[in-house]
């Protein structure tokens, strides 16, 4: 057995982070944490770039499929969201653009994607379902990526559906997530009822065994016991939790 000690911050750090109207970032990304993309001048949070890369590549989109919009800082997404209210007006930034403080794009994890055809809109890129767009959406959730802003998820999300906008989770949270077609928000709700104390999640994909809990973060140091040999990941919900994925 090992002994793990998380810190209430670590609440607000990985890759399930729950960013929304509800929840805003608590902390900025660090500079070591974030990688300029292959692809385009866009930055991404390191894993996320990797990963994204190597989707691109497997997929052969070559140059396709163009990442438009990835890690943004407080104050870019503070000029964006003036920007578009100025030319777009409040209905239509309200639907579209995440308040400063709010947006995925501050975490790195997000990346919004368009189809290389002239001319490219920066807000709300087209990102069809068929063709390369189609290929790459059907290996998304196998690279831990999801369409983030689904339609009909409008009420639990409060973004408009965003055919465009992905979010990398990880493994196996997207598989997880497409095959019960649940949002973000959806998923970190369920995975509350696989407590720490209580029965845990297992799931099977591609001949890989996970193992899943959430654990309540305690007022400053969280301490639990694991498996000594299991690798494991943690990631915190960014509201009052962990949540620990175990390879078996
Ligand atoms: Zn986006």
């Amino acid at each position: 057995m090992k002994v793990v000690a998380l810190s209430r911050e670590q609440v607000h750090q990985g890759n399930l982070l729950l960013v929304n109207k509800k929840y805003p970032l608590q902390y900025p990304i660090s500079p070591e944490q974030i990688r300029p993309s292959e692809y385009s001048a866009v930055i991404l949070e390191r894993k996320t770039a990797l990963v994204l890369e190597t989707l691109l590549t497997t997929i052969g989109s070559g140059s396709s499929i163009v990442p438009v919009s990835g890690f943004r800082t407080h104050k870019e997404q503070v000029e964006i969201y003036d920007a578009s209210l100025k030319e777009h007006g409040e209905a239509f930034t309200r639907k579209y653009v995440a308040l400063p403080g709010h947006s995925e794009h501050e975490t790195g994890l997000a990346i919004d994607l368009a189809l290389n055809r002239e001319p490219i809109d920066f807000i709300r890129p087209y990102f069809p379902r068929d063709g390369i767009c189609g290929r790459f959406r059907s290996k998304a959730a196998s690279y831990g990526f999801i369409e983030r802003y689904q339609e009909g998820k409008e009420d639990l999300t409060g973004i408009a559906p965003e055919p465009w906008h992905f979010r990398y989770v990880g493994l196996p949270h997207a598989s997880i997530m497409d095959a019960h077609s649940f949002c973000l928000e959806e998923y970190l709700d369920y995975l509350t009822e696989y407590p720490y104390e209580g029965r845990h999640l297992e799931v099977h994909i591609e001949n890989k065994s996970f193992e899943i809990f959430y654990l309540r973060a305690e007022s400053e140091v969280t301490k639990l016991t694991l498996p000594g040999h299991l690798p494991y990941q943690v990631s915190g919900d960014n509201q009052d939790g962990f949540i620990f994925t175990l390879w078996r």
